[in-house]
């Protein structure tokens, strides 16, 4: 059975007392069935806000098979930047993942291809596992664009990182329209994207470090198992479904039980 990168980012939910309380049940649920949870077939990674930051570390810090990142960072290490919230802080809170360039940084916050790679070399820079999101509008799919679209996002973010960067890189091909919408890119649709971020990513970075490729975009429990079994799908960045630790592992089970069936 193939490893599952599953992440799940939380936005801007769960205060600090409620993260906790998402730990314990996860742990538990962990601990419940040892051997289905190894580091060898699932990493998992949460993505709080920075708020809760601290207490997810605090709850997991002695389980050592969930991570914990932020889902936005800035690339400056300090200075007047009112509001913002370096990526080095955060490592130095204990991140050890970031996400750059999810579509709501993109599209309500105005993040361009240039600022998304500047936080991505920034991130992986400093030792962190740098996400980078990317994926079209429903607008650019029904127009043909996608793929056009996927290189011009990829290339931006690649461009200025050496082939040994690509170690801590990690692809979430998440569309857009698929977003928080219910309504899940086709297996197949998302295994020809991801497929094709693969392959740009090994054009410049080789095959040497594999880097693995998640897809994003309403996974649940329902969809995962056919999802998480394209050839190109590493795993699964969850939003909505991540927000309670059964319906996060639920995902993972379903694609473990569909295995073992
Ligand atoms: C996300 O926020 O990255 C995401 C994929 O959200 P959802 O799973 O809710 O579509």
């Amino acid at each position: 059975m193939k490893k599952i990168w599953l992440y799940g980012n939380w936005k801007m939910n769960m205060i600090p007392s409620e993260a906790e309380e998402y730990c314990k049940k996860l742990l538990d649920a962990l601990k419940k069935e040892p051997g289905a949870y190894s580091k060898e077939n699932l990493e998992i990674c949460l993505f709080p806000p920075f708020i809760s930051l601290p207490a997810v570390l605090a709850s997991i810090s002695k389980a050592g098979m969930v991570r914990a990142g932020v889902q936005d960072g800035y690339f400056e290490d300090s200075g007047a930047f009112t509001g913002e919230v370096s990526l080095k802080m955060a490592a130095s809170a204990g991140a050890s993942a970031a996400l750059a360039g999810h579509s709501e940084r993109r599209h309500i916050f105005g993040e361009e291809n240039e600022i998304v790679a500047k936080k991505l070399h920034k991130a992986l820079q400093i030792g962190l596992t740098g996400v980078l999101c990317f994926g079209e509008t429903l607008a650019q799919r029904e127009a043909g664009e996608t793929m056009a679209v996927v290189d011009e996002q990829l290339r931006s973010a690649f461009e200025g990182l050496d082939g040994t960067e690509g170690k801590g890189l990690i692809l979430a091909y998440e569309p857009v329209w698929a977003i928080g919408t219910g309504k899940n890119a086709t297996p197949s649709d998302a295994q020809e994207v991801c497929a094709h971020a693969r392959r740009l990513a090994a054009r410049k970075f080789g095959e040497g470090d594999y880097i693995p490729v998640l897809y994003g975009g309403s996974v649940k429990e329902s969809n995962a198992r056919e999802l998480l079994s394209q050839k190109d799908i590493d795993g699964a960045l969850v939003g909505g479904a991540s927000l309670k630790a059964d319906s996060f592992l639920a995902i993972y089970e379903a694609f473990r039980k569909g295995f073992e069936a």
